[in-house]
């Protein structure tokens, strides 16, 4: 519709080119899943750059992830001959970090300040809380980190919360006790990067003007899922004249349990004097089948800023439902699916299963684990936060500031050099008496057989020997000294399965090299930066890819991952499971105000992210955390006009099972044979059985007909065993 010679502007519809050319003012991009607000908001940033000159310097872009800022540099340098070295573009940590380095004297932090990742945070707190004597099943460390956080979000710190009885008192002297002792590490969080460069940016004038200046643009994508304390520190960034671009759908507002605020969208129009709202409302990502189903499910709730969203597409397949008698039945169904469609020619990277919650990949995985199909989960665990990764990069943590604890206590004695608990425990009396990092205390006890003994004055030769050798070495020769003189790599080639990890820490060398190499990303050095040494930055990226939250579409492997980690993204097929009420909407949002809203905006996240073809299944019972639930479908089925549907069976029967629900079961019969009436299964499900070889059990289903009938038996000891009926010479008990 343009006949813009511009790559990034071709194609784009006039709403979109409107969205793309608004004068320089404030502005909010309003608009419902796959709308291209993305594309926008990239072409937004080419359009000031070529047209209206804006140095590519002088504007800064807030992006969901670190993988979406970096696609949105090659999508800018694919049209414009610039160089992105200098561009602020990432995520609200990254850019808080990258502030707080070029100005960490101010800041009150050390040169080479460690991020503290969630897991290394959690272990912190623990540790506090143990010396403290604080006692965990009244504190669980991990609602301890939830409130520390979360207070943090809000732009709290410990001093300003209110606290009126003893519990929360407590709270608060944990939060107070545990800042300090971050302050003293030379450590931050993920939230105390956004506090310390909000609370830089207002006490220090000068620091403010500089960057108000210099960033006369921001552009902010995913704008619904900002929280208070990240829309205070925009507002400040902005002041009065510059112009902000956010882009957002208030309907996909899924991050309220971490603080989100959707009304910053509200917020936003009268803060930043905001002249015009743009609302795209033309879908180019889904059918329109899949399309009704998400509008549909939205129009239930109350609390919208509304919009409508259409598309030109053609109503393409109906949306599936398929009704799973258990959880094995419903994984199983989707694995015949996924092999159906990629034998027709579907690529794996293509299709997606989602999940309400991470608990409930297990038996997913499992089934495409015996189906030989290659997966890979999001939300698990990632590269930098591997064991032997974590390990390594404690030794290089210790190599920049010996007086990071956490990094000290990870590794101080692993591999094992023979430091016990008592040990250690006087060692940390004695940085508590000392107010002083761990790493003090032991240097001032190096030599005194007292405390720690030899193991620890070892320790501490061997960090300085690392420190020495470390001199003037390149970043990759310093990750080979950190998994090879620490012992690390020998301690893995004696361990049974360490080859794996022994691959990783090669791995870490190599991505040493590429960070070395790599000439854009959240570390260079423009504009008179001042340059922070590598290690540092190595170290940080490190910790900022560990809490990264979204996917990374590859091409190979099957996705699966939660919602939550799907947002911004698109699929092919997507299977959303596990859609019974409980599960989706979750039991807990029942507790919570507007709880069944923002699971409703969950529900809609997942639908709108399929392209192509949607499944959605749920099934009667499964086993979650240990137990059997037995699920009603979902509300959310029910909110979908039933002509967008394909119910693909009617009465879900048993076909697999766990035998865990024999006595509900009658002698129910497998699919096959109902209709057919032959070969009648000789033995009832839950009837008990012996068998020569696994003793004795009980039946719990059946499958296959005639000479093909096999029986599925628990024995357990045993395990689950499938058993041809022909050969398997099963007598009753
Ligand atoms: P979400 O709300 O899920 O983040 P979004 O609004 O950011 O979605 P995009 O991811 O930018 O949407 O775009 C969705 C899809 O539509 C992408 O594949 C994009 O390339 C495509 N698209 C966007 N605009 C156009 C257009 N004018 N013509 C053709 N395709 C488009
Ligand atoms: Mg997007």
């Amino acid at each position: 519709q343009t006949t813009m010679q511009d790559p990034l502007l071709a194609g784009l519809n006039n709403k979109q080119l409107e969205a793309v050319t608004l004068p320089q003012q404030s502005a909010l991009i309003l608009a419902g899943a796959g709308s291209g607000k993305t594309r926008v908001l990239t072409a937004r940033i080419a359009w000031l750059i070529q047209t209206e000159q804006v140095s590519p310097t002088g504007l800064l872009a807030v992006t969901f992830t670190n993988k979406a800022a970096k696609e949105m540099l090659t999508r800018i340098t694919a049209s414009l001959p610039i160089n992105t070295r200098g561009m602020w573009v990432g995520t609200f940590h990254g850019l808080c970090n990258r502030l707080l380095r070029a100005h960490h004297r101010e800041a009150g932090l050390p040169a080479s300040f460690q991020i503290l990742d969630i897991a290394d945070q959690l272990s912190m707190i623990k540790r506090l809380m143990k010396l403290m004597n604080v006692d965990d099943e009244k504190f669980p460390p991990k609602q301890v980190q939830n409130y520390i956080n979360g207070c943090k979000d809000e732009g709290l710190r410990a001093h300003a919360v209110d606290a009126y009885d003893p519990h929360s008192q407590k709270l608060r002297e944990i939060f107070e006790e545990y800042d300090k002792q971050c302050q003293r590490d030379g450590v931050a969080d993920f939230a105390e990067l956004l506090l310390r460069c909000y609370e830089l940016l207002e006490r220090d004038t000068n620091i403010r003007q500089h960057y108000q200046s210099r960033f006369r643009y921001i552009l902010v994508d995913e704008f619904q899922d900002t929280n208070r304390l990240q829309y205070q520190w925009l507002k400040l960034l902005a002041g009065k004249d510059n112009c902000m671009f956010a882009v957002g759908d208030d309907d996909q507002s899924i991050y309220g349990f971490r603080g989100a605020r959707v009304g910053n969208m509200r917020d936003f129009e009268t803060d930043f004097n905001v002249q015009s709202i743009v609302k795209l409302e033309e879908n180019y990502r889904s059918h329109s089948n899949i399309l009704d189903a998400a509008n549909a499910i939205i129009s239930h709730n109350k609390n919208r800023l509304g919009k409508n969203l259409w598309t030109s597409a053609g109503a393409g397949e109906p949306v599936r439902v398929y009704q799973a008698y258990n959880d094995n039945d419903e994984a199983q169904f989707i694995v015949d699916e996924i092999k159906m469609l990629h034998a027709e020619g579907t690529e794996l990277g293509e299709m997606a299963m989602l999940y309400r919650s991470n608990a409930q990949s297990r038996v997913l995985e499992h089934a495409l684990f015996s189906a030989n199909l290659p997966y890979r989960v999001y939300g698990g665990l990632r590269f930098f936060e591997r064991a032997e990764i974590k390990h390594a990069l404690a030794y290089m943590r210790l190599i920049a500031n010996a007086n990071d604890d956490t990094a000290l206590l990870r590794v101080i004695n692993f591999p094992a050099r023979g430091i016990g608990a008592r040990s250690l425990e006087q060692l940390q009396e004695a940085a508590r008496a000392g107010n002083c990092s761990l790493w003090q205390a032991a240097i001032n006890k190096v030599g005194n057989g007292k405390v720690g003994g030899k193991g620890i004055d070892g320790f501490v030769a061997l960090i300085r020997q690392m420190v020495d050798e470390a001199y003037g070495i390149s970043l990759a020769e310093l990750a080979e000294l950190a998994t090879t003189l620490s012992g690390l790599k020998a301690h893995y080639q004696n361990e049974k399965e360490g080859e794996d990890r022994i691959a990783n820490l090669e791995e870490l060398v190599t991505a040493a090299v590429a960070f070395t190499n790599q000439d854009f990303g959240n570390h260079s050095n423009a504009d008179g930066e001042t340059e922070q040494d590598l290690l540092t930055q190595f170290l940080s990226h490190a910790s900022l890819e560990a809490g990264e939250h979204q996917a990374d579409v590859g091409r190979e492997a099957l996705q699966l991952m939660t919602v939550h980690a799907s947002k911004g993204l698109e699929f092919k097929v997507v299977f959303i499971s596990g859609l019974e009420e409980g599960l989706c909407p979750h039991e807990q949002s029942t507790y919570e105000a507007n709880g069944l809203e923002e699971e409703r905006r969950l529900m809609y996240v997942a639908v709108t992210r399929a392209r192509q073809r949607l499944y959605l299944s749920h099934a009667q019972s499964r086993m979650l955390h240990g137990q059997v639930r037995y699920g009603i479908p979902s509300r959310f089925l029910d909110e979908i006009p039933d002509k967008l549907l394909k119910h693909l069976n009617s009465k879900p029967v048993a076909k697999s099972g766990y035998g865990r629900d024999y006595n509900e079961l009658p002698a129910v019969m497998s699919k096959q044979q109902s209709s057919t009436q032959k070969n009648a299964m000789p033995w009832k499900v839950g009837q008990q059985v012996a068998h020569n070889k696994f003793g004795n059990g009980v039946v719990v289903s059946y499958e296959g007909n005639a000479n093909d009938m096999r029986v599925q038996v628990n024995f357990g000891r045993e395990g689950l065993k499938w058993l041809a009926l022909e050969f398997a010479k099963l007598t009753a008990i």
